[in-house]
């Protein structure tokens, strides 16, 4: 196979481990076949051109970067507008957080055609370009009306939403016809590959050729479930590393007589984070056992502050904590800690680690790695339970977790309460199956499967 061109929003120093498991993935790949890493640079220019950026290349090993800035207006339009203010909230089933009206589709296509214009001059005859994410879903159709032919994969790391909801963007058939320009087409769970086939079946003159092949607007298509996993060993080291070990001891000296309960995200409505609290709340008031000993640790880390759905889901979120610690709390006994702030992920095993539980209870979520997280983390010996919930793309794989569903908080509740008295030798047994499932499928087997079903397409 050729030189790998990997394009995503942001890219990373392969070199970097605060990075995490898909940049060393993705990086490994590349160093492999001396490949190109683009995207946005990060950097906002305040009074730049719309549609037009620097072009930064840099050399890490035997990698290039190449990052774009982008002016303003671009960066407003495309990437907190259309793809977090329209696709984010809608592919994950949330019309009624998106903002249709603004006209961002504007924007969202030119920094696509400029990151079309300024990749293709980039571009060798034999290069693999493989697409990362809802961002830059036209950008191979872009690149082909540039004359580019080379072989091209996307990969979409969000949900695919029914066919129904999708149509509720205004754009929906261009976005589906654009994905028409890539080769493959990879999604993160069976799900999205049914709702992708329902959609070509009833929105486009498409024929279906096979399981997982379609042919419509002169091109044909493969379309298919790649998980995406975490890198277990990469995760163990960090685990064994100082900042994790001293948060483990701090956690188990802290929390010594007392049960931990652990909940990890970035701060987003789909993670499900208000219904977690009140399920919470449900599990102190119905088990009243648990009054003064289960302590929840909830981390919110801070994104996309400047999109106004996340403000409000602050305050909820403040308020709700409040009220729990008010009116449970006592001088020496705290329910909920909640940390408006992220957690280096140098130190996040020794927090999983030190866990009881973990709450994984998003609404909607493609996949979902700290429920992984947390079971590399565990102490085969001992170790502790994952409640997942039905609606995170990692369930269709973890099925040894206790799946709930996140609107139910009687039985959210009940579930934590299960979670809690699980006797060891169940622990151990559902934590060996996912220990086993996560190593099976890691972020190298989806890589390597990933990049193995592009090779294996005809060359255009
Ligand atoms: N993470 C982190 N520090 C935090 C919160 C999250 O390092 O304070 C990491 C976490 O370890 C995981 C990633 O961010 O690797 C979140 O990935 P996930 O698939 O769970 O959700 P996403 O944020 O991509 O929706």
């Amino acid at each position: 196979m050729g030189r790998l061109v990997v394009v995503s929003n942001r890219i990373a120093d392969p070199r970097k481990t605060a990075s995490g498991g898909l940049a060393v993935a993705l990086g490994q790949a590349l160093e492999a076949s001396g490949g190109l890493w683009f995207g946005w640079s990060g950097k906002v220019v305040e009074n730049g051109t719309p549609g037009e950026g620097d072009l930064h290349l840099q050399q890490a090993g035997r990698v290039q970067l190449a990052t774009v800035d982008l002016s303003r207006e671009d960066h407003d339009s495309y990437y907190l507008g259309y793809s977090n203010g329209v696709l984010w909230p809608v592919f994950h089933y949330r019309l009624d957080l998106a903002d249709f009206d603004a006209g961002y589709v504007a924007g969202y296509r030119r920094v696509n055609q400029m990151f079309a214009h300024k990749l293709a001059g980039l571009l060798q005859p034999d290069d693999v370009v493989w697409v990362h994410d809802y961002h830059l879903i036209p950008l191979a159709a872009e690149l082909r009306a540039m004359g580019c032919r080379q072989r091209m994969g996307f990969f979409l790391h969000i949900p695919l939403p029914p066919p129904l909801i999708l149509a509720a963007v205004p754009e929906h058939d261009w976005l589906i016809r654009s994905l028409f320009a890539y080769d493959l087409v990879g999604f993160q769970s069976e799900a999205d590959v049914s709702h992708f086939a329902r959609y070509v079946g009833t929105e486009t003159p498409a024929d279906v050729l096979g399981e997982h092949e379609f042919r419509a607007f002169g091109k044909t298509l493969r379309a298919q479930a790649f998980p995406i996993g975490i890198d277990v060993d990469e995760f163990l080291e960090l685990g064994a590393g100082r900042e994790s070990q001293e948060m483990y001891a701090q956690m188990r000296d802290e929390y010594s007589r007392r049960r931990l309960l652990v909940g990890v995200e970035r701060m987003d409505y789909s993670k499900g984070l208000p219904q977690r609290l009140k399920a919470f709340r449900q599990l102190l008031q119905s088990y009243p056992e648990n009054l003064g000993s289960a302590t929840l640790i909830q981390i919110a880390a801070p994104s996309r502050e400047s999109v106004d759905a996340y403000a409000a889901l602050r305050q909820e979120l403040e308020s709700l904590c409040g009220a729990i610690n008010g009116n449970f709390g006592e001088l020496d006994w705290m329910p909920v800690r909640y940390i408006h702030r992220s957690v280096a992920r140098k130190r996040l095993p020794g927090l999983y680690r030190a866990a009881s539980v973990a709450l994984v209870t998003p609404l909607r979520d493609g996949m979902n790695l700290v429920a992984k997280e947390f079971v590399a983390a565990q102490d085969p010996q001992d170790p502790g339970v994952l409640v997942l919930s039905r609606f995170a793309g990692a369930a269709e794989q973890m099925s040894e977790a206790l799946l709930v569903n996140p609107y139910d908080t009687a039985r959210t509740a009940e579930t934590i309460q299960r979670a809690l008295q699980m006797p060891l030798e169940e622990r151990q047994r559902r934590h060996q199956v996912l220990l086993a499932q996560i190593r099976a499928q890691d972020v190298h087997w989806w890589r390597e499967r990933f990049l193995a079903s592009l090779a294996a397409i005809p060359a255009p």
